[in-house]
């Protein structure tokens, strides 16, 4: 019985992967399922507005539960209260963060001794949860955070690459024994491909103790590269998503993510999105952890005010806004109605799923893409690092819902990125927010997706399916236990 079940979430701690951990904590729990959200003290503030809210919801069967552990900052030599990736300056300051959450391992330990859960949902950049979980005999999944795509294009690639010794990184490539046509510098791989280290070893180490992984994607989006991926007894994946489709009042939308900070209200976001004519209005948002230099910050400023078009900006952390904005651009830009500037957090689902919204300039982030789609607005790309520049290639080349502004150097720091001027924005811009035939097919394509992926997590839809498929596998293990789960058994 599902009702029987307990699952506890491990989320890292970065809003990216946060978010959706928690959508899929309550996908669960609509089903019956205990859920628990582990996380640390300094991130309950973040988290809680979302879980508490979710509560209220009628149709979860079980309530979701928040499990905070104390993070050791200080014994792993960071700063007190930098307790989440976007607290740092650069998100490769990844590793500093990783040092500290290594050392949650034997609280974790204790927690599974303590509450005796029946799976745990662990992410990616926690190596040591699997191997805690294994020796407590709990069945782990993995729930990393991006698609299937991206991790079979990079199989791809670094198999034919390094077999042949071959690693030109600046050299373009088509990507071998695909349906489409993908070009790609293998410097765009995510930096850890091609550099691995200490860290990622022990992450591909760890994989070989998961049951399985959740996907937030879905089939139908994906369908090309999970058909032809090698079938292993041993490793099965569950396409669930999007997971941010469980998010469905607009006060869930609201609050998503914030910790009740977003930077105004709903009503002061729908009553200025309300005064624009429909799919008028662009959306910028570049994510949680990407910082942007003063010079590409005021030519995005520039950009935006050249185009036509009403526009929706996250500057996010970009600092004091005086020392990069453009002089006069807030008095007529934001005071005259067209542009709305928002320092700090964005109800990200709330705005790119009012009527008035149009396009998307996108940093690529997994997340972003899938909210994008899920929504049925068609993107501007800006890749930055991680896998994005391959999320990038997902929806321009694959799906044709979006224009690649062309950036072309990976970076993590905002300093070692292409430098996209305020021209090639503006083009971008009224490519894909025109009238012309190429905007509107590409808007269709957009829509019908969005459809899609709505009919996927609905009764009966393939993400809907692998939920239940899913939930079975966790009831029979639960049956036979982790340890007499021999390969005969599995199916
Ligand atoms: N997000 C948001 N408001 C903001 C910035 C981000 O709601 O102002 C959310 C966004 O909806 C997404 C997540 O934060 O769910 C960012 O994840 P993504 O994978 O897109 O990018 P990352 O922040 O990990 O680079």
């Amino acid at each position: 019985m599902a009702d029987d079940l307990h699952i506890l979430f491990l989320p890292f701690l970065s809003p990216g992967h946060m978010i959706p951990m928690v959508d899929l904590a309550r996908l669960f729990a609509g089903r019956g399922i205990k859920a628990t959200v582990v996380t640390t003290t300094g991130n309950v503030p973040l988290l809680k507005p979302t879980v508490d809210l979710a509560n209220t919801d009628a149709s979860l069967r079980h309530t979701i539960q928040l499990l905070p552990l104390r993070l050791p900052c200080s014994e792993a030599g960071i700063p007190e209260g930098y307790e989440n990736l976007a607290a740092f300056p650069n998100p490769d300051d990844l590793f500093q963060l990783t040092a500290a959450t290594d050392r949650l391992e034997p609280s974790f330990s204790l927690l599974l001794k303590t509450h005796r859960p029946d799976c745990v949902v662990v992410d990616f950049f926690y190596p040591w949860a699997t191997r805690v979980a294994q020796e407590a005999s709990v069945p782990s999944l993995l729930f990393d955070g991006c698609n299937f795509f991206s991790s079979a294009v990079v199989d791809i690639v670094i198999d034919g690459e390094l077999n042949q010794g071959d690693l030109e990184t600046e050299r373009l490539i088509e990507v071998p024994g695909i349906p489409q046509k993908i070009h790609l510098k293998l410097s765009n791989l995510p930096y850890v491909v091609l550099h691995p280290n200490e860290f990622s070893h022990r992450v591909v180490e760890s994989l070989h103790r998961i049951h399985g992984t959740v996907v937030n994607s879905f089939y139908e989006l994906e369908r090309d590269y999970v058909d032809r991926a090698p079938n292993s007894r041993d490793h099965r994946f569950w396409f669930v998503g999007p997971v941010s489709l469980q998010n469905r009042g607009m006060d869930m939308k609201m609050v998503r993510g914030s910790s009740g900070a977003a930077s105004g209200s709903a009503d002061h976001f729908l009553s200025w999105l309300e005064t624009k004519r429909p799919r008028s209005v662009l959306y910028v948002c570049f994510g949680s952890v990407a910082r942007f230099t003063a010079t590409q910050l005021r030519e995005i400023a520039r950009g935006l005010d050249a185009s036509d078009r009403p526009f929706i900006w996250v500057v996010g952390k970009a600092g004091e806004i005086s020392e990069w904005l453009p002089e006069g651009f807030e008095n007529r830009v934001v005071g005259g109605g067209k542009g709305m500037l928002v320092q700090g957090w964005a109800p990200q689902l709330l705005i790119l799923n009012h009527e008035a919204v149009g396009g998307f300039v996108t940093h690529c982030g997994w997340n972003s893409c899938l909210e994008a789609i899920a929504a049925g607005v068609p993107v501007i790309t800006w890749p930055l690092f991680a896998e994005q520049f391959l999320n990038e290639k997902l929806l321009v080349n694959v799906h044709r819902m979006g224009i690649s502004i062309g950036v072309i150097s990976y970076g993590n720091k905002a300093e070692e990125r292409t430098m996209v001027n305020s021209e090639q924005l503006k083009e971008a811009v009224d490519e894909l927010m025109g009238s012309g035939e190429e905007a509107e097919e590409r808007r269709k394509r957009a829509r019908e997706l969005g459809e899609t992926a709505r009919r996927a997590i609905e009764e009966g839809g393939s993400s809907h399916q692998a939920m239940t498929c899913l939930i079975e596998e966790l009831i029979r293990l639960k049956t036979v236990g982790l340890n007499r789960d021999n390969g005969d058994e599995k199916k």
